[in-house]
């Protein structure tokens, strides 16, 4: 982004309504987490990808037609890559719940562990290539779903938990979390990074998760946001942010957020209050509408499409 004038402004006002940036740290935080996660899954996925292909032979035969994913949908694709799918539903948590089929390249399941993985994940990752591609969600649901993280039923309800945080924050039609969530939402978070505390990747989680909980993104001169590094006070240490890297933040998080409407309008399960919400936000917000607002205006004409019909 440009330093200086109108869009520093912008970006100063949003950053002093405190339940906005509450919003945009408890966003971080996920970020923080799912980046600490992500040679985790990675690696968990590789190993039990080896393991299905050790165990079981006939999962090491190549896809005979180029199954597509609708045929493993309505069970009409090829013997080998049918036995791959009654493998995932078998490792699955909850088997009889809806998979996102459509993430998948069923021909690539033999091949390629993310594409295992992908079976087990929240619908939206069909472009996706490797682990760090994915967002916070997508890591989280596949830790929840899929059986070989190896985590016992009693914290398979901090993992839940974690994921009901990051829906509720993704569906926040305003974009605005008060103080009192954001106490719960530490309280989720530290317990969950302490189900993981053996994993290597994970190590110095908890202390950045409390020093982005804690740093005071609002801002009282615009003086300050001209500076291209800011100082930001947190409880103990100042911290250098530049004002490019709290839009590259926000840029982020709205992205997750559009991605979400657009598979509720897709869905037909959108309040469409949320949808002038984020119309309204973008307007008063000219240096974020710029960016965002060819996406919203897609999202808007589905919508508008669907009532047609
Ligand atoms: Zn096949």
């Amino acid at each position: 982004m440009s330093r200086g004038g109108a869009m520093s402004k912008e970006l100063v006002l949003r950053l002093n309504n405190r339940n906005y940036a509450n919003w945009l740290k408890a966003g971080q935080c996920l970020y923080i987490l799912t980046e600490a996660l992500c040679p985790f899954t990675d690696e968990k996925m590789q190993n039990f990808h080896q393991y299905l292909l050790r165990d079981m032979l006939h999962l090491r035969e190549p896809c005979q037609g180029r199954c597509h994913h609708e045929d493993i949908k309505h069970s009409r694709a090829c013997n080998w890559c049918l036995h791959w799918k009654s493998v995932i539903l078998s490792h699955h948590r909850q088997p009889n719940s809806m998979l996102n089929w459509e993430n998948c390249t069923p021909a690539a399941w033999r091949t390629n562990h993310w594409e295992l993985a992908k079976a087990y994940m929240p619908r939206g990752q069909a472009h996706v290539r490797t682990a760090d591609q994915c967002d916070p969600s997508a890591l989280l649901n596949l830790i929840n779903f899929c059986d070989c993280f190896a985590i016992v039923n009693v914290h398979s309800s901090l993992v839940r938990e974690l994921i009901r945080c990051r829906n509720a924050l993704m569906h926040s039609a305003d974009m605005h979390v008060t103080d009192e969530w954001m106490k719960k939402f530490k309280v989720t978070l530290t317990r969950f990074v302490q189900l993981f505390d053996h994993v290597p990747s994970m190590a110095g989680t908890e202390q950045k998760l409390t020093q982005m909980l804690a740093v005071d993104l609002s801002i009282c001169a615009i003086d300050v946001v001209d500076d291209p590094e800011m100082e930001l006070a947190t409880d103990s240490v100042t911290y250098n942010v530049m004002p490019e890297k709290i839009f590259q933040w926000e840029a982020d998080l709205l992205q997750e957020r559009l991605q979400e409407l657009k598979h509720m309008a897709e869905d037909e399960t959108m309040d469409t209050n949320q949808l002038k919400m984020l119309e309204c936000f973008l307007q008063q917000n000219k240096d974020l509408s710029e960016k965002f607002s060819g996406q919203l205006q897609a999202i808007s004409m589905l919508v508008a499409e669907q009532r047609k019909t």
